[in-house]
């Protein structure tokens, strides 16, 4: 196999990554029509996958001149800055209650040393957790928003409301690093800022940390560290990884919901995800996340295919080492998901301003719908549910996917082994 290099700058191909997938190697990048022409002129065999992103390299413009929080209550306006949610998150503990304890703690800190906070809203009598983490991929701004509504919505709940029969453990960040540089640079970034090794030409360092966990981790050839899925050099290499590993098996006592929060396939994907067999107990899964489905899909660019309907992770791309299968088999949890929310903007990762606030707010009913479901199910079991301690399964490489559009330029370009 050859390695891939970047042409030259006026070329009509621009390569952002490699790696391969059976027998092909799979160039992700952007191509003129004039490139496709050429390729197509070429001895080379090849298959455009026709993901386009126009614009690719530009950052994304946040109107700052609407006010992101105020007086504490995030207006959902438009997606907020890093360094608000920082501070938003940092207020938090102020907050508590005599019935409702809330507790931010740095579970760790990422590559570049920023903290990861985890926010632990508790409640007094609440035994049971529901976990919620986003951003493990930086450009997916709407999960990071998605799990600050949660936060705020559940801190401005009537009393009654059966959110406070649990507590809520949420990372609203779990790749700090990542997200301000998909803020601040190149809005399509989507792993850590660990770009150790990768070259200059490179667009896409960086590690894929939802395919780092030390579950079932899938080794990369090192020459295809230029990936938008590159897994880092061994399980559990990076910080964010560490952190949240540690935080899950912490917990994982009393966590009866994980979600891992993601964007935009609309889908809930349920274990396992690195390998094509379900868990075993995957029925109960999907009946779960059905409570949550409506509400959620209501709200969407397209309500027609954008369902949230539960699809077996490995049945798409089987891949390793990723969080849910993770929490499933390490932390033991029962009722794992990674929660693929809307697409949004005009990429599908970077929401509009309109969008954000009706999306939180659809997303928060799900996600409180299928918490007091699997709280119900528990509160009513007179024993223990049983725990699949199976092996588990894995989210899949949702990232490479990217919509069509017309003019050219993000594409996979599958190159048949030569
Ligand atoms: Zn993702």
């Amino acid at each position: 196999m050859g390695s891939c290099r970047k042409q030259n700058a006026r070329s009509n191909v621009d390569v952002f990554g490699a790696r391969r997938d059976g027998n092909s190697i799979v160039f992700e990048g952007a191509i003129t029509k004039e490139g496709e022409d050429a390729l197509r002129k070429s001895r080379i065999n090849f298959n455009i996958k026709a993901d386009f992103i126009p614009g690719y390299n530009k950052t994304i413009d946040i109107n700052t001149t609407k006010p992101g929080i105020i007086n504490g209550v995030i207006t959902w306006n438009r997606v907020l800055l890093y360094e608000e949610i920082i501070s938003y998150v940092r207020s938090l503990p102020s907050r508590s209650t005599k019935n409702r304890k809330i507790t931010v703690k740095a579970i760790g800190k990422s590559y570049e040393k920023r903290p990861i906070y985890l926010v632990k809203i508790e409640h007094l009598g609440a035994n049971h957790v529901v976990f919620f983490d986003a951003g493990i991929h930086a450009r997916e701004w709407l999960s990071i928003m998605t799990a600050m509504n949660v936060i705020q919505r559940v801190l401005l709940a009537d009393e009654r409301d059966h959110v406070n029969l649990m507590n809520w453990y949420i990372v609203p960040m779990v790749n700090p690093d990542g997200f301000l540089y998909s803020q601040n640079n190149f809005s399509f970034h989507r792993g850590n800022k660990n770009f150790t090794g990768c070259p200059k030409w490179c667009k896409v360092c960086g590690v894929d940390l939802n395919r780092n966990f030390a579950f079932k981790w899938e080794k990369l050839e090192e020459n295809l560290i230029c990936s938008w899925v590159w897994p880092g050099r061994g399980p559990a290499s990076e910080p964010e990884t560490i952190a949240l590993s540690n935080t899950l098996l912490k917990y994982s006592h009393n966590v009866i919901l994980y979600i891992a929060l993601h964007t935009y396939w609309c889908k809930f994907f349920y274990p396992w995800g690195y390998k094509q067999k379900k868990v075993k107990d995957y029925k109960d899964l999907i009946k779960a996340a059905l409570n949550a489905a409506k509400p959620m899909s209501e709200v969407s660019v397209d309500p027609k295919t954008c369902t949230f309907a539960p699809e077996h992770a490995g049945q798409v791309t089987p891949s390793g080492g990723g969080a849910d299968d993770f929490a499933r088999a390490m932390a033991k949890v029962k009722y794992v998901y990674t929660l693929e929310l809307q697409k949004s903007g005009l990429y599908g990762y970077h929401p509009y301003d309109h969008e954000v606030g009706p999306f939180v707010e659809a997303n928060y009913e799900g996600l409180k719908k299928i918490s007091i479901y699997v709280d119900s199910q528990y509160q009513k079991s007179s024993k223990k549910i049983v725990r699949d301690i199976h092996v588990k399964n894995v989210e899949v490489s949702r990232s490479t996917y990217v919509h069509r559009f017309s003019i050219c330029l993000y594409f996979s370009l599958y190159i048949i082994a030569l």
